[in-house]
Order: structure tokens, then C-alpha cells, then sequence
């Protein structure tokens, strides 16, 4: 009897877990059970629009998927339609790929007001993700602060102001498009608490910033160090070399006729959003980084702005039946492993840290660790997940069905862009003549 394992998500992590145990293991079943309709996590929902090279990772994905031992369970969510302890008596392992979609509050006084956004609800508006599809943002502001000094936070300023033209190839949402492009967005404020040797975003996306059509950079030089102190890595020194250097030439470049800006504001921590019910600005204090670490120096002032975006970050909430932190939600795990038969991997295992391709090695070790623990299978596998799920009268969307979606948004594409995103679960189950109805909270 082949091995059954469920893999709970279908982003890279859980991905790269399926094929690692499909590259190890000629014999064993894996189903990926995934909350939406589509698969492919933060690569369709997370991934900049504009970045579509990055995209591409999603056909090897696709080929895993359409692996004959391989089964796709969309628009199942674990915790709704079926708990993680019914997964488990069905499957001899389960991993966890869920990854970390919740944002990291802010927590700061007036963190709550209308016209604050943490990035997740942003990125997810901005990408069809459907549970951000009515967010709505009031982009009817002339500047927008973006706290945070990851690539997240470069991703969101560069999506604000690029130019219709310089979206046109990229699936933008068609929702969001409308709405940015005719926002009088001028300024944008990317915020770090800490200097620019210790900002997180990578260089290929710092560059970005200095090549938009109607967008110029501005940085104040006298933030910039001339050397950089501490100890490290000759790597990571060459890394932070590299985005000084973009900076000090953003930092000399002449004005233009761009009239969008960009501001980089190092060395500043917002401390109270401003305006009460509705986001009027920020009151920051400024920072002195010693060692790496940020300290008050008790100087405040304010950045006027009428949207606020907090890309500081992302948790995960705790799934019922696995051991999580409270505050990360990250699940309590020894290198992967969590309990005789359940396995974690990518964000949910190491919280929200890494690129793409960071989640391989995960995988790999996931799949290495199932087969040395596991040899029998006294599972019913995804037998018994249909069996479960027909009963409770889920909607689940197969991988052929989720072709028929992809192809439907491909070929409702406007000129130049991949594909029209459905941004609506009841459009994209419409493609497939499923109905939408669904029990909310099966009773068993
Ligand atoms: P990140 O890289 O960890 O950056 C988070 C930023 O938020 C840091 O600058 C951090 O400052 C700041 N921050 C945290 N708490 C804060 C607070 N309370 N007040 C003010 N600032 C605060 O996270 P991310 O940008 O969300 O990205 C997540 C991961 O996805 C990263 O590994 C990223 O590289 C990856 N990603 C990659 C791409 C790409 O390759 N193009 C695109 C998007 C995301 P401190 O450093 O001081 O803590």
C-alpha cells in the first residue's frame, strides 16, 4: 500500500514538498488540500503583479500537481470543511504548509483607524486575492506611508506609483487597477525603523525604484553612512554595499520631470497614527542604530499622509489541533517535525522569512523525514477525504478544474497582460458550473 500524505496548501512550500516526495518515494500518494479554488499561495496572491518572471515558477508547479500520484483539493478549508485531527486519521502524514497570511499589528495608538492597512489585506486587494476583494482602500489621498523596510514594502510603493502603461503587463486586479490609476497618489514614504544597512528589501528591488517612468527616488544623504560598521559576513557586507550604493545614487540624482516621489525615511519609528477615526498622518520619533539596534533619541515629527500601509511583517493563526505560538502563530516544530505523523514547513515552520526559493530545502527535508519515520500505510487517503467531503457536501475543485479557471482568465486577458483575475470564488466555481453553496460549519 503506497504511503498517503496530505500536504495542507498548495504555495511553494507545500509544492516543493509534494515533488520532493514524489522525486523520493515512487510509491506514495500525495493529496494538496488548498483553502481557495486556485492553487500556487503567495505566487498568485503575494507575488508583486509587475513581477511575472517570478510567476513562472508556477508551471513547475503545475506539473508536480498533474503527477498521477498526485491529487488537488481547492476551495477545502482545513479548520472549516474538515479539522486537521480527521486529516490525520485519513492520512499517514500531514504537513502543514499553510504559511503565515494574517499581518503583524502594528499595535500603535490609532493603529485601528480608518485608512490603516497591514500589507497582507493591501497585497491580497491588489492581487484578486477574494478575501481582500472588497477591502476597498480610500486611495483618495495624495500621500501614502508604508511602514516597514522589507521587499514587501518596495513592492507596495512600486504598484502605487507606477503608470498604467508600466501595468500592462501584469495581472493587476482589474478592481485595483481602477482605483490606483486614478488615485492623486504623489508622495509615497517608505518607513524603516533602522538605517539603510540594515533595511531588509534586496537590491534588484531597490533598483526598481530608480527606473519608473513617472516616479523619482528621493533620499536624504546625510542618512546615508559612508562605511559600514560591525561585524559580518564578506556576503552580507557586499549586500548592503550594493543598496548604499543604488541609494547614493538616488541620493545624487538631479531633479526630473517625474512628479510622483518616492521618500526613504531611515532611522524613524512611527509612534501614533494621527487624525483619530481617519488616517490624517504619522508621528514619528527618530531612531540612533548602535550595533544593529534602534533606540529612541526622544526627536519627533510628523509625515502627512492620508493612507497608511503596514508591511512589518506577517503571523499566522493557530490551526486547532497543532501546537502554535501565540504571537507568531508559527507552529511548535523540532526542524519540521510536530507529533507522530505531522510535519511543518516553509512560513508556518520558520515564520515569515525567505524567498521562493527558500521553501525547497523544507520540502526536501520534510519528505526525507515522513519516509525514514513512516513505512506502512493503513490509511484510506484521499478515498476517504472525498468520502468526508461528499458527505458534508463541500465544493472542492480539482486540478483539471482549476486549468479550466486559468484558462478562462488567460483568454479574458486584456492586450498585453497574462490573464483577467477572478477575484470572486463564486466567479471562479461559476467557470466550472459548480454551485457556490457550501456548509459553512459542517456539524459532521
Ligand atoms: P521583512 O523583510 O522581514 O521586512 C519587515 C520590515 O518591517 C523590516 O524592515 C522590519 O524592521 C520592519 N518592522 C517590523 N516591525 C516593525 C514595527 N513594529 N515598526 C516599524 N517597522 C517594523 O518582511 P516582508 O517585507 O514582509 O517580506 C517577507 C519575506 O518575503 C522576506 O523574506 C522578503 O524578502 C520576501 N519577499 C521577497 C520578495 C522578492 O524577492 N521580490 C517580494 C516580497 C517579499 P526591522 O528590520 O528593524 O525588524
Amino acid at each position: 500500500m503506497p504511503l498517503q500524505i496530505a500536504v495542507i496548501g498548495a504555495g511553494p512550500s507545500g509544492f516543493y514538498t509534494a515533488a520532493s516526495l514524489l522525486r523520493e518515494s515512487e510509491e506514495c500518494r500525495v493529496d494538496i488540500i488548498e483553502a481557495l479554488p486556485t492553487p500556487y499561495g503567495l505566487i498568485r496572491g503575494g507575488v508583486a503583479p509587475d513581477h511575472q518572471s517570478t510567476k513562472g515558477v508556477s508551471r513547475v508547479f503545475a506539473k508536480t500537481a498533474q503527477d498521477r500520484r498526485v491529487g488537488y483539493y481547492g476551495n477545502v478549508v482545513v479548520g472549516r470543511d474538515i479539522t486537521l485531527d480527521e486529516l490525520r486519521a485519513r492520512y499517514d502524514a500531514v504537513v502543514i504548509a499553510a504559511g503565515a497570511p494574517l499581518d503583524r499589528p502594528l499595535g500603535i495608538p490609532g493603529s485601528d483607524a480608518a485608512g490603516v492597512y497591514g500589507s497582507a489585506a493591501f497585497v491580497g486587494w491588489y492581487n484578486g486575492h477574494p478575501d481582500f476583494r472588497d477591502l476597498n482602500p480610500d486611495l483618495n489621498t495624495s500621500a501614502v506611508a508604508v511602514i516597514g523596510n522589507g521587499n514587501v514594502a518596495v513592492d507596495i510603493a512600486r504598484v502605487l506609483v507606477k503608470t498604467p502603461a508600466e501595468m500592462a503587463d501584469s495581472d493587476l486586479a482589474e478592481h485595483a487597477a481602477a482605483a490606483i490609476h486614478q488615485a492623486p497618489i504623489k508622495d509615497v514614504y517608505i518607513i524603516g525603523r533602522r538605517g539603510p544597512v540594515e533595511a531588509k528589501f534586496t537590491n534588484k528591488e531597490l533598483k526598481e525604484m530608480g527606473a519608473l517612468k513617472e516616479c523619482v527616488p528621493v533620499v536624504d544623504p546625510a542618512q546615508l553612512p559612508t562605511v559600514i560598521d560591525g561585524e559580518m559576513s564578506d556576503h552580507e557586507r557586499a549586500l548592503r554595499e550594493k543598496n548604499l550604493a543604488t541609494l547614493r545614487g538616488f541620493a545624487d540624482r538631479p531633479a526630473g520631470n517625474e512628479h510622483k516621489r518616492v521618500h526613504f525615511v531611515f532611522c524613524s519609528k512611527p509612534v501614533e497614527v494621527l487624525g483619530g477615526g481617519q488616517v490624517k498622518g504619522l508621528r514619528m520619533v527618530r531612531m540612533r542604530v548602535e550595533a544593529g539596534r534602534a533606540f529612541e533619541t526622544g526627536e519627533t515629527f510628523e509625515i502627512p499622509c492620508g493612507m497608511v500601509v503596514s508591511a512589518i511583517g506577517y503571523c499566522m493563526p493557530q490551526l486547532a489541533g497543532a501546537p502554535g505560538d501565540e504571537t507568531s502563530g508559527v507552529v511548535a516544530n523540532d526542524d519540521g517535525r510536530v507529533s507522530d505523523g505531522l510535519y511543518v514547513v516553509g512560513w508556518a515552520k520558520r515564520g515569515p522569512s525567505g524567498v521562493i526559493g527558500t521553501n525547497k530545502k523544507d520540502g526536501r527535508t520534510a519528505a526525507r523525514q515522513i519516509l525514514q519515520d513512516i513505512s506502512e500505510s493503513g490509511r484510506t487517503g484521499g478515498q476517504g477525504l472525498r468520502s468526508l467531503l461528499s458527505k458534508r457536501k463541500v465544493v472542492w475543485v480539482s486540478f483539471e478544474h482549476w486549468l479550466q479557471i486559468d484558462a478562462a482568465e488567460e483568454a479574458a486577458a486584456p492586450p498585453g497582460a497574462p490573464r483577467r483575475k477572478f477575484s470572486r470564488i463564486k466567479d471562479m466555481l461559476a467557470v466550472i458550473g459548480k454551485p457556490t453553496a457550501k456548509l459553512l460549519n459542517p456539524a459532521g
